[in-house]
C-alpha cells in the first residue's frame, strides 16, 4: 500500500482503498499490486489508478499515463495478474480496455 508522507494528493485521495476487504472490492481494482510480477514489467495498479482517475475526469492523471515508460499496450495478456489477483479482478480485458481509452485520449 502507498506511504501517506510521500503520497501525492492524490494518491492520498486513495488511501480510504486500505480499508477495503476482499468481499467488497471483488471484481475491482484497488492498486494493490499482489499481481506482481507482471513478465512485462507493467505496474499494474498504478496504470489502473491513472485508468479510473482519467475516468473521473482527472487531467493529470491522463499526463502521468501518457508519461509512464510502460504502458497497457505492453500487455501479452499472459494472465498472470489475473490469476492472481486477491480480488478476482478481470485484469487481461482491463488492460486491453485500458490501452484503448487512452489511444484515444493521445
Ligand atoms: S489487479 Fe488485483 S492484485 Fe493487481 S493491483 Fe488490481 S486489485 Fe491488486
Ligand atoms: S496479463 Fe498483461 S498486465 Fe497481466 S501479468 Fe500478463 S502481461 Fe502483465
Amino acid at each position: 500500500m502507498l506511504g501517506l508522507l510521500d503520497a501525492t494528493p492524490e494518491e492520498r485521495d486513495y488511501s480510504v482503498i486500505g480499508s477495503f476487504t476482499a468481499q467488497n472490492a471483488k471484481g475491482n481494482c484497488v492498486y494493490c499490486n499482489h499481481c506482481q510480477p507482471c513478465p512485462m514489467c507493467i505496474d499494474v495498479g498504478m496504470i489502473n489508478k491513472y485508468y479510473d482517475l482519467a475516468l473521473a475526469g482527472d487531467e493529470m492523471a491522463k499526463g502521468h499515463y501518457h508519461k509512464l515508460n510502460i504502458q497497457a499496450d505492453a500487455c501479452m495478456s499472459c494472465g498472470h495478474c489475473e490469476s492472481h489477483c486477491p480480488f478476482h479482478v478481470k485484469q487481461v480485458s482491463r488492460m486491453h480496455e485500458i490501452n484503448q481509452y487512452f489511444l484515444k485520449q493521445a
